[in-house]
């Protein structure tokens, strides 16, 4: 029995908890952080001429790199760009906390204030946003002017391929919210697959299996997992057939074993999640041409970039849960 007494401490009981819950922050409440950002770039190309594509393919990059390193925090704000805080405040300042945009500029820092506050902050976005797009501005506008300002500013061409790629695709979608996932093939062919990641190969000596083995018949349709732009696209010894997209996490997704590509896809093609790319073939494992040696199947891996290096990791949860996204539409539409 439910006593009044009962009730009043399951009320107070309740009252308790919610009010030992963190308070609701204003980004979880109704802030999309892709308008934020995207107001936040469009500010900088009024106030500096930069396309604000360029200074969201930096600021995407540079998210990509927070997540993959441990030796740089998260953001704090909505804007990911990194700088040291000894190149912000400028190397011999004797004032590693310097906001003031006058003795950061003496000690030749690069922080500049973006907002008109008269501080040099490295926690506002503004700020940030405003000093990287200054940098980009001094190098020119064209797409080889920026290239050539990646190029001094991460001193690596992968860096700078992936960033162009970054900005190709903002360039085409006028858009931030690309980050949406498809299953790598249709749900209506038959296929399998298991997690087969870190398997010993057959074929080419001691290398890990670095992916994920969907086998399907001759020519079921490979699509896209993720928006992207095509980095790698033609024969390797490896794979056979062999497309490799780049996403704005900084990922590049590998397919290979493929019979052939999509009409349309080429080195530099923009793609959307769920795009057909090619088609699923038993190609590889010798010259140009070579099929048949394995039963037809797509290999999916996935590649993360940190910067620095690149390496594997399990696709396998990731198609899962594709999958399970697709099914679950498929389902409400019907
Ligand atoms: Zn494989």
């Amino acid at each position: 029995m439910f006593t009044l007494r009962r009730i009043i401490c399951l009320l107070l009981a309740l009252f308790l908890y919610l009010s030992s819950l963190p308070p609701l922050t204003a980004e979880a409440a109704d802030v999309n952080p892709y308008q934020e950002r995207l107001a936040l770039y469009k500010k900088m190309e009024t106030v500096t001429n930069v396309p604000w594509y360029y200074l969201a393919a930096v600021d995407s990059y540079e998210r990509g790199l927070r997540k993959a390193r441990r030796d740089r925090p998260d953001a704090e704000g909505f804007i990911s760009i990194y700088y040291a805080q000894e190149e912000w405040v400028g190397p011999l300042n004797p004032n590693k906390d310097d906001v003031d945009p006058t003795t950061i500029s003496l000690f030749e820092g690069i922080g500049l204030d973006g907002n008109g506050d008269g501080k040099a902050l490295l926690s506002d976005d503004e700020d940030v946003l405003y000093t990287l797009a200054r940098y980009l501005e001094s190098y020119g506008f064209t797409e080889e002017d920026f290239r050539i300002a990646l190029w001094h500013f991460y001193q690596r061409e992968q860096s700078v391929t992936i960033v162009s790629g970054h900005a190709l695709i903002y360039k085409q979608h006028q858009r931030l919210d690309l980050h949406n996932h498809a299953f790598v093939m249709p749900l209506n062919h038959n296929y399998s697959y298991k997690s087969t990641w870190g398997d010993r190969r057959g074929w080419g000596g001691r290398r890990i299996h670095e992916g994920t083995d969907l086998f399907a018949n001759y020519n079921v349709p490979i699509q896209s997992s993720s928006h992207g732009i095509v980095e790698t696209i033609g024969w390797n010894p490896y794979g056979g057939w062999r497309v490799g997209i780049r996403d704005l996490d900084n990922i590049y997704h590998y397919y290979a074993h493929l019979n052939g590509f999509e009409k349309g896809i080429e080195k530099g093609t923009i793609v959307e999640a769920g795009q057909i790319i090619g088609y699923c073939g038993s190609s590889g494992y010798g010259k140009p041409g070579t099929q048949g040696k394995f039963p037809p199947h797509l290999h999916y891996g996935m590649y993360r970039d940190n910067g620095i290096t690149e390496w594997s990791f399990d696709p396998f949860p990731s198609l899962k849960q594709w999958e399970r996204t697709a099914k679950q539409a498929k389902k409400s539409k019907a």
